[in-house]
């Protein structure tokens, strides 16, 4: 198990990885606002748990492992955006799915994306839930 802080490492990493052939430990020391020491020691720890593969002035590589968890994060982190734009929610998106994505049991991660998928295949239930919100404003 990581810890909330490692999971949002892995998930950057995942995440510059889909773009870049490369991902180094500035890229995520700036997308965190991380000091670098502590984007090192965090690296080391990813590394120790075979998510990565890291040498001190080197790439970083997700393993297999990586790659299959930082996928699973960063398409956590989207189903809860998703989530709090169906319930109307006015907080903003980004942050509170950051905020809960760490909390929340695979139960109620698997829940809620029932949840989402039903909604987005049921517009008629979709719309009715916004005309129900709307009446409460
Ligand atoms: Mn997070």
């Amino acid at each position: 198990m990581l810890t909330p802080s490692l999971e949002d490492y892995l998930e950057e990493i995942y995440r510059f990885s889909l773009s870049l052939d490369t991902v180094r430990v500035t890229d995520i020391s700036k997308r965190l606002k991380v000091a670098l020491p502590s984007v090192t020691k965090a690296l080391y720890k990813l590394r120790d748990e075979s998510y990565i593969k890291y040498e001190r002035y080197g790439e970083i590589k997700l393993t297999d492992k990586g790659k299959e968890f930082g996928d699973y994060l960063v398409t956590r982190n989207q189903l809860l955006q998703e989530f709090l734009a169906l319930i109307c929610s006015k907080c903003n998106f980004a942050a509170e799915a950051e905020a809960m994505e760490h909390y929340l049991s695979t139960a109620t991660i698997d829940a809620i994306k029932t949840l989402v998928e039903f909604m987005q295949g049921n517009p008629f239930w979709q719309q009715a839930f916004k005309d129900f919100m709307d009446l409460k404003d």
